[in-house]
């Protein structure tokens, strides 16, 4: 392709930094020079120029505005990260979070003038626990992984009141990187399980390391290769039994809701990610939530605070004095993320009980269907059908000279966000994808034409496709290693790295 002279390509302007556009010489805007003033600030006055740039409105308007085209979001595109859940948030939730009543009040008002809001919190509390007949749920935490750390905490404070110290903690080795990094924070030791031929937990390898130090067994169900755990029962009586607590990692809720009760399944704590499985926005579109339901055992050691419901109306309950409480701390600032749960409990009546079981049904049938189109040009993982996520490994590339990272940016090529790469690591180079109910066939099928396209590509040799790509972005393959690792923070007018050393 010839390059243009603006180095643009059409609508994809090339970006350079605000630092760039403007200098600290120009001023964007008219200003008469200040009278003098008596300098007041003693020695503290700055001594070198501050180095902003100089920038008139327009500018900056376009600047980030274009910036904010080259995000790559559900609202632009498909989006089938494995695990991640994806799916498209109905802009009704959003017409509730904004009505005035919700969106401006202030955690610091008297309880009497928002009690309609502390009745939200109670009601989304009210349909957690009965989708999954759990007695009891800690709102605070404000995603899954801190929900994780607070069922450990839970777990933690529960087994100080028995007057046991359980220092280990088992994780199937197929389980999010969050899992062992929520029992480390907690002080624990993770055990690794592995996984048996058929993708699930090796259910004699768990028993073998059930013992009286093991504190808790964490299990996601569905797991991450996309099966449903189906020795649950008897993996949740042998962790019982040594005295252990069952954390169940509730990402991958959105396969089950509404089919499943978690009580049923013996878990005595599992987070629940609602900008997963509740379609509330994720991380950078807006924070999330993980409410953590939890057991009889555990409800008295849940964190501060919460809401609860009596005669004189809702309360917040910040002081476990006089409230029967044991709790484990408190993992969070205020009422937890209100923005996500005026938007979850959106969803969730809007759904009603019938739309969010028929969810989960959809959620699993499109992620078969790709699992079937997808089986013959791609090498899955296991036998049989998968649950809300198809899982293949790179066998399909053998020979090819092309790896899963390649086969992932000639997608973006294509204008998908690739599936999860890599992960889980119990298949060797992993591609997890993940449609979610709320895609189209039409949708479905246009991804699966790339996906098998490229697969065939790959296959008759064409690697240099695949190790040119991503050609079509407005940056090339960059060392993704070497940005996390060595990342450039500040700008510096030598148009250097401002913070090497
Ligand atoms: C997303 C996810 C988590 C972590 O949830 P966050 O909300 O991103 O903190 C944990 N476990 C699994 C299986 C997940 O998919």
């Amino acid at each position: 392709m010839t390059k243009t002279i603006s180095g643009s390509r059409g609508l994809t302007i090339e970006e350079p930094l605000l630092f760039e556009q403007g200098s600290p010489e120009q001023c964007g805007v008219d200003l008469e020079e200040p009278p003098a003033v008596v300098d007041r600030l003693g020695g503290l006055r700055r001594k070198a120029p501050i180095g902003l740039p100089g920038l008139a409105e327009p500018t900056v308007v376009r600047h980030y505005t274009r910036l904010s085209q080259k995000n790559f979001g559900i609202d632009s595109v498909f989006y089938p990260l494995g695990s991640c859940t994806m799916k498209h948030n109905p802009r009704l939730n959003e017409k509730m979070a904004r009505l005035a009543g919700f969106a401006d009040v202030h955690p610091f008002q008297p309880e009497s003038t928002v009690q309609g809001a502390l009745a939200l919190i109670d009601l989304m509390a009210h349909w957690l626990k009965t989708l999954t007949g759990m007695p009891a749920v800690a709102m605070t935490p404000a995603a899954g992984a801190h929900g994780e750390f607070c069922g450990l905490m839970t777990i933690r404070a529960a087994l100080e009141d028995r007057g046991e110290t359980r220092t280990r903690v088992l994780v199937p080795e197929s389980a999010h990187g969050t899992n062992p990094a929520s029992a480390a924070a907690c002080g624990f030791t993770v055990d690794p399980i592995p996984a048996n031929r058929r993708g699930r937990v090796d259910l004699a390898a768990l028993k073998s390391k059930l013992g009286p130090d093991v504190a808790a067994f964490m299990l996601t169900n569905p797991n991450t290769c996309g099966l449903f755990e189906d020795e649950i029962l008897e993996i949740s009586e042998a962790v019982h039994a040594a005295g252990a607590f069952f954390y169940g990692d509730g990402a991958n809720y959105n396969a089950i809701v509404g089919r499943v009760r978690v009580a049923d399944l013996g878990i005595d704590a599992m987070h629940i990610n609602l900008h997963k499985t509740f379609s509330t926005p994720h991380g950078g579109g807006g924070p999330g939530a993980g409410p953590t339901v939890l057991s009889a055992a555990l409800a008295p050691f849940a964190p501060l605070p919460g809401v609860i419901h009596d005669d004189t109306g809702f309360h917040l309950v910040e002081h476990a004095v006089g409230s029967g409480r044991k709790p484990c701390g408190r993992i969070k600032g205020y009422h937890g993320q209100f923005g996500v749960f005026i938007r979850a409990l959106s969803y969730m009546m809007s759904m009603g009980a019938d739309g969010l079981r028929q969810s989960a049904s959809d959620a699993v049938l499109n992620a078969n269907y790709l699992l079937a189109r997808l089986s013959s040009d791609l090498t899955p993982s296991f036998e049989g059908p998968c649950m809300h996520e198809a899982l293949f490994d790179d066998r399909f590339l053998k020979d090819s000279g092309v790896s899963t990272l390649d086969f992932a940016k000639a997608l973006i090529d294509e204008g998908f966000h690739p599936m999860t790469m890599y992960f889980p690591l119990v298949v060797h180079g992993a591609l997890l994808m993940e449609p979610t109910e709320s895609e189209s066939k039409e949708t479905l099928d246009g991804f699966i034409a790339s996906v098998q396209g490229l697969a065939r590509r790959a296959k008759a040799g064409d690697g240099e496709l695949f190790h040119n790509a991503p050609e079509f972005t407005p940056r090339r393959r960059l060392d993704e290693t070497a940005a996390a690792r060595s990342p450039v923070l500040r700008w510096s007018p030598a148009g250097g790295n401002g913070d090497k050393k």
